[in-house]
């Protein structure tokens, strides 16, 4: 039996690398960098990723005998997917792994900005009681907006309806019924932003969406809007989500993705209304687990030349 040489480059939870270690051998290199990646990567069949490491046409190149790329989560864009096809190089993900994680983080972003509950706990950690300060809403008879209602934005708008929330959900490549099916109201997306109190994103970043959250979409939104994502940097141009945060247009927002990661002390990430996480919509002990296993099995999978569960390039 051939025995397959895979290598791991942004750690992988136990429960995967040792499916892997059955049949392969298999080398951790955390946080390796990108020229050692190019030097490495002739030596291996396969490699599994999370969102660190950039697999770039130069590290495929290099690739003489790499056949198949893992993502240990959703997010692909960190892959260059045409450079994998011209190279004949499968790409696989994970992508139920971190569903229900990302829509919990989603949610209790959403309470979050609600409530001010960072700044609550900020404030008596400086010893003070700052109650007057902090009048929070409800989510409770509000509008939510669901940018994306796949996998995770479906399961933020389960979240929502038990909250007594109204879902209202734009997504192109959705069906409409399918969207009622899923348990929310389907509408064009300025239609969405004229109504909604709250704005999820659960979208992948792309050319068409980079920046898709700018001045012109925040004109269009009401007043003291709330926005949330645990989506993708770049989606929302962070420059003007400042601005709309200044004016009051927008009341508050809560990150989990920006742009640049880590993004350091930024204007967005200082502002007194808005809430950031550093990138931890995955980080569940249980979505650790299952993109480990999942991955582990389906990139073994695709070495052996068998078919594939989550095949995206
Ligand atoms: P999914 O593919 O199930 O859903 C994404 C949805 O976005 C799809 O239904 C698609 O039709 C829709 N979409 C595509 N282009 C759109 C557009 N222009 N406008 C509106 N909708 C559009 O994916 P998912 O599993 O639900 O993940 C959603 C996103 O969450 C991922 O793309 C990833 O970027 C992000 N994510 C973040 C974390 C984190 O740690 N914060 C972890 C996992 C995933």
């Amino acid at each position: 039996m051939t025995t397959f040489n895979i290598l791991i480059t942004d750690g992988l939870d136990e429960s995967g690398l040792s499916i892997l270690r059955s049949s392969a051998n298999v080398a951790d290199r955390n946080n390796i960098s990108a020229d050692d990646l190019i030097k490495e990567i002739p030596a291996y069949e396969g490699l599994i990723v999370r969102g660190r490491t950039k697999v770039t046409a130069a590290v495929m190149d290099a690739a003489t005998k790499l056949k198949v790329i893992g993502r240990a989560g959703v997010g692909v864009d960190n892959i260059d997917l045409e450079a994998a096809k011209k190279h004949g190089i499968t790409v696989v993900n994970a992508p139920i792994s971190t569903t229900l994680a990302v829509a919990e983080l989603a949610f209790g972003l959403m309470l979050a900005v609600a409530r001010e509950i960072p700044r609550a706990d900020a404030g008596m950690k400086q010893g003070k009681w700052p109650k007057k300060e902090l009048e929070g809403v409800e989510l409770n008879g509000k509008t939510l907006g669901v940018i994306g209602f796949g996998r995770i934005g479906a399961e933020v708008g389960k979240r929502a309806t038990a909250f007594g929330m109204n879902v209202v959900a734009y997504d192109p490549l959705i069906e409409a019924d399918e969207i009622k099916r899923r348990g929310a109201e389907p509408l064009p997306l300025d239609e969405l932003y004229g109504c909604a109190d709250f704005i999820t994103l659960h979208l992948p970043l792309s050319v068409q969406t980079r920046d898709m959250i700018g001045a012109q979409a925040f004109s269009q939104m009401k007043d003291g809007v709330r926005i949330v994502s645990a989506a993708r940097g770049g989606i929302i141009d962070e420059a003007a989500l400042v601005t709309a945060l200044n004016s009051g247009k927008v009341a508050g927002a809560a990150l989990d993705v920006f742009a640049t990661e880590p993004p350091g002390l930024t204007e967005s990430v200082s502002h007194p209304r808005l809430i950031g996480t550093p990138h931890v919509g995955a980080q569940t002990a249980e979505a650790q687990v299952r993109a480990s296993e999942d991955i582990a099995a389906e990139v073994l999978t695709g070495l052996r030349g068998e078919a594939l569960r989550w095949k995206v390039a």
